[in-house]
């Protein structure tokens, strides 16, 4: 319950028909009518449009977060407005017990994205929890019994995912969750080998970059020794690319940055649709793709046709508008910037291409994101150290620019109230 409301006062004050008292806000209305998993929004958006986005007290906001790495496009981009609005007059919804081209076209470009072999497979799903599910169902079908993932991972809050997802906090009050999952330390190759040695092991679980922990490269060594000591003991190494893929760190993904280090499944959403939900789960090679049998998975939603157009859309603007490269581009001269300002509170930038943690000495972070929010920029802290910035990949870097003037004012701002 939240402290507005008590289930009494619902009862003997609701009119049961939902009407409520002219005026009243939004924020004591969401507070009313929502479950308070979220905490208070801190602001009421009404309306976006590139790169920015406005409240409804018309106050205007850099958008730096993009819905955390969701809206690659930004807001409103004409792409994704008339493909969807072109699907929508066509052929919104058919369930899968039938096909639709844009679904079979997205499998195609996906594939051809990830440079899959012949054989591969993709099934579509709608958020990136769901994608990590139907991984772990893949990984159960090995017959092993065990499952590893890594410290300070984060998968998705439904059962399966939060089984791979190390936080504590998120993990114990639905104990138990579904068995056989270990957590290793991230980067420790000798506890990777001993953990893998009885080869027991259905799976390997790893995001390329720990974004929820605070934007943690897991580094090309550690990914490296992944991939092969893996593959030594018969072992799926499935990468989550919920965060990382889809061009938000310069590549399609972003263990492409490192030749040769292809997965055996990979995960994506966030980015997948520019804003509209959906994930994947991209199968490598012909042995991966026969795990999953005929019934064994399902979903009502997944990969219809709205949702494919939407995706076909945001991939057909990123390499017309060659993202990749600009992306890549801005997200380096950025964190130059902001290693620039010798700061004394900041300890360097994290990451790669637009996805970027900067770590801070003190644990000002969630201060800098209300001062920040104050002087209109939007960005969020995952570590009480880091502030993260997911940006729409076709910011400026003169917009970028802004943020990194302002910084030091807000980290100033933030230490006084730490203070006080
Ligand atoms: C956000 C995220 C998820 C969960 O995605 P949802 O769409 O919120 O279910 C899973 N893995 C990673 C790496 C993420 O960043």
């Amino acid at each position: 319950m939240s402290e507005h409301t008590t289930a009494a006062e619902h009862t003997t004050t609701g009119s049961g028909s939902g009407a409520r008292p002219a005026g009243t806000d939004l924020p004591t209305r969401y507070a009313d009518a929502l479950l308070p998993v979220f905490g208070t929004p801190q602001r009421v958006l009404s309306r976006g449009e590139g790169v920015r986005v406005w409240d409804t007290e018309g106050r205007e906001y850099l958008d730096l977060l993009a819905g955390i790495a969701v809206n690659t496009l930004g807001h409103a981009h004409p792409a994704i407005t008339s493909a969807l609005a072109k699907q929508a007059q066509t052929l919104g919804h058919v369930s899968n017990f039938f096909a639709t081209a844009p679904q079979i076209e997205l499998a195609e470009k996906l594939l051809q994205l990830a440079g899959a072999p012949a054989g591969s497979g993709v099934f579509f799903a709608n958020s990136g929890t769901e994608a990590n599910e139907a991984a772990f169902k893949i990984a159960r079908r090995t017959g092993r019994p065990r499952i590893l993932a890594l410290e300070n991972s984060f998968h998705g809050r439904t059962m399966g995912a939060l089984a791979l997802t190390s936080k504590e906090a998120y993990r114990a009050p639905f104990e138990p969750l579904p068995g056989g999952v270990e957590f290793l330390p991230a980067g420790d190759e000798q506890a990777l080998a001993a953990a893998l040695a009885p080869g027991d092991v259905a799976a390997v679980f790893a995001e390329p970059i720990q974004g929820e922990a605070g934007v943690l490269p897991l580094g090309q060594d550690y990914l490296r020794a992944l991939r092969r000591l893996t593959r030594e003991h018969g072992t799926l190494l499935i990468l989550d690319e919920v965060q990382t893929g889809m061009a938000r760190t310069g590549h399609w993904f972003a263990h492409q940055a490192f030749a040769d280090l292809q997965p055996d499944v990979m995960t994506l959403a966030k980015g997948l649709g520019g804003g509209f939900p959906i994930g994947a789960v991209i199968a490598f090679g012909a042995q991966t793709h026969d795990l999953l049998q005929p019934g064994q998975h399902g979903t009502t939603f997944g990969g219809n046709p709205l949702a494919a157009a939407v995706a076909l859309a945001v991939i057909g603007t990123i390499l017309e508008e060659d993202l990749l490269t600009r992306t890549a581009r801005t997200g380096d001269a950025f964190a130059a910037g902001v290693e620039a300002l010798d700061h004394p509170l900041i300890d360097g930038v994290r990451g790669a291409g637009l996805l970027r943690g900067i770590g801070l000495r003190e644990p000002h972070a969630a201060g800098v994101v209300t001062a920040a929010l104050e002087a209109g920029f939007i960005l969020n802290a995952p570590t009480p150290t880091t502030l993260r910035l997911a940006p729409p990949l076709i910011i400026s870097g003169a917009d970028l620019d802004l943020f990194t003037a302002t910084l030091p004012g807000l980290l100033e701002t933030a230490a006084a109230a730490g203070r006080s």
